[in-house]
């Protein structure tokens, strides 16, 4: 029984979750299918749009409902699982808003007649997703894809269950035809199966590099379109003209925001020199700010890890940094109470001989590096197997301009840790996958670009016509 609620404040098992049979699997792919095809493709978007709508109306009217499950299955402070709330809502409206204009037929200039390129669904887009953001991963498939009149189904990260429950009924709760959204909760062999079945178009899995690499050689086997949205080392370069009050404070929320468990988290703190030594005095002094406590609890700043084995790992690889040579200037250690929970950290000399100078830590320990200059610290930057977002803190906007331009990833925000909106595309290159999520972009992954050509009356001239 993989699907599994476990708390991860205090270990208490939750609730359990069978796995779904194959009988079942079977009835849910066929019920999709069908509501494709007669109660939702065809319909008028103004009508998939009031879906959206009235989900992201629910989302907001029982905020604290939606938010509780996130808090009690991984460990999210009470104050993030409300946001993820919020911005879930915000992004199923964003699509219900704006998928006409993003989806308007284009005309397109030809030498004679009419061409017209014109955006059509697919069908059932198959989801993999993390448990990290467990609603915001899901609202950001599931508003392109309703728009443009898509269905979705669903396999969910393991550890949370109930918030994939929850997500399901909401689109029942919002009027949903029964078979637009489906939640699986399948195995992986079933999931193989599934991204394999003719009826399942296209996939989109968010998770590890491991978990991505397998999902997208099974959807490229089929000559199924996937994107992958994958794991990060994100540089936050600091440069001798930032705004150290600024660069700091971003510091502590780009590495400490979800307790560091996410993909775009600021993973890599690369400082030039002349900097350097006030930046980690003040970084390291505002992470032992941190309060450890119960994630429920307001006032706690420091919450446990998604699970003891999302713990032991990260401990594996502080251990394994420290016996290739790294320094452990600050925490990473179990602290010594109940639950997964580890004191944020500050891992310094980490050499490109060392394993962990090109891993991704998923958790609230900080890789700080010191270099000369900002072309060092672009150099050190593009030096990662990833290239997902980065950040770049300088008073000189026009410098962190040019600077963003020469970091090899998807994204680079400017005196500002990376960060999320509907109207921006979010994505990477290398490692970090392929693909974009939300922003018009987002909504221009799973579509039938179809072009409609009429042409003059010319008859074919090249050969004799009976
Ligand atoms: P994960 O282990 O890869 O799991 C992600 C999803 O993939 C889960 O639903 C998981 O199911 C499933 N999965 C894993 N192996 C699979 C396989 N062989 N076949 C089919 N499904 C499989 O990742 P995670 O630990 O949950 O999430 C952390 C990773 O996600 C990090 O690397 C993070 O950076 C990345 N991430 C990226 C983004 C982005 O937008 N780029 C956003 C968030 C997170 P089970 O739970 O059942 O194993």
């Amino acid at each position: 029984m993989a699907y599994k609620s476990v708390n991860p404040y205090n270990g208490k098992v939750l609730r359990t979750f069978d796995d779904m049979t194959d009988e079942q699997l079977e009835a849910a792919v066929a019920r999709a299918a069908k509501t494709y095809e007669e109660n939702w493709s065809l319909k008028d978007i103004s009508y998939r749009g009031s879906v959206l709508k009235r989900a992201a109306a629910i989302l907001r009217e029982r905020l604290d409902e939606f938010a509780r499950p996130i808090t009690l299955e991984m460990g999210k402070l009470w104050g993030e699982s409300q946001d993820e709330v919020r911005l879930s809502a915000d992004i199923l409206e964003y699509y219900a808003n704006h998928g006409e204009e993003f989806l308007a037929p284009k005309t397109l200039n030809v030498q004679e007649g009419e061409a017209v390129v014109e955006s059509e669904p697919i069908g059932i887009i198959f989801g993999v997703e993390p448990w990290n953001f467990p609603y915001y991963q899901l609202a950001r498939v599931v508003g392109p894809s309703f728009i443009l009149g898509n269905v979705m189904m669903v396999k969910h990260a393991s550890n949370v269950p109930q918030c994939a429950e929850a997500f399901e009924k909401l689109f029942q709760q919002a009027g949903a035809p029964a078979g637009v959204y489906t939640n699986l909760f399948a195995t992986k062999d079933q999931v193989a199966r599934l991204i394999s079945d003719p009826r399942i178009k296209a996939v989109a899995l968010t998770g590890s590099e491991g978990a991505g690499s397998v999902v997208a050689s099974q959807a490229g086997k089929s000559l199924k379109k996937s994107t992958m949205e994958l794991g990060g080392s994100d540089a936050f370069i600091v440069l001798e003209d930032a705004d150290l009050d600024r660069a700091v404070s971003w510091a502590v929320w780009g590495r400490m925001n979800n307790t560091g468990q996410c993909c775009v988290a600021s993973k890599r703190f690369i400082v030039v020199d002349k900097v350097a030594d006030e930046f980690l005095k003040r970084f390291k002094a505002s992470l032992q700010l941190l309060k450890p406590g119960d994630p429920m609890n307001p006032e706690t700043t420091l919450s446990p890890l998604s699970s003891e084995g999302a713990l032991r790992d990260l401990l594996k690889q502080v251990e394994g940094a420290v016996s290739n040579g790294a320094k452990l200037v600050l925490g990473g250690k179990r602290l010594d109470r109940p639950g997964a929970f580890i004191e944020a950290g500050i891992l310094t000399d980490i050499k490109p001989s060392n394993p962990a100078y090109y891993q991704e830590f998923f958790g609230p320990v900080a890789l700080f590096f010191r270099v000369k200059d900002e072309s060092e610290a672009i150099a050190l930057a593009n030096d990662s197997p990833f290239g997902l977002g980065g950040s770049v803190f300088t008073e000189d906007v026009e410098r962190g301009k040019h600077v963003a331009r020469k970091i090899h990833t998807g994204m680079v925000f400017i005196n500002q840790a990376t960060w999320t909106a509907p109207e921006l595309p979010f994505g990477g290159i290398k490692n970090s996958g392929y693909g974009r999520e939300l922003s018009e972009l987002g909504l221009q992954e799973f579509v039938n670009k179809k072009l409609i050509r009429v042409s003059e009356a010319l008859p074919a001239a090249e050969f004799p016509v009976a």
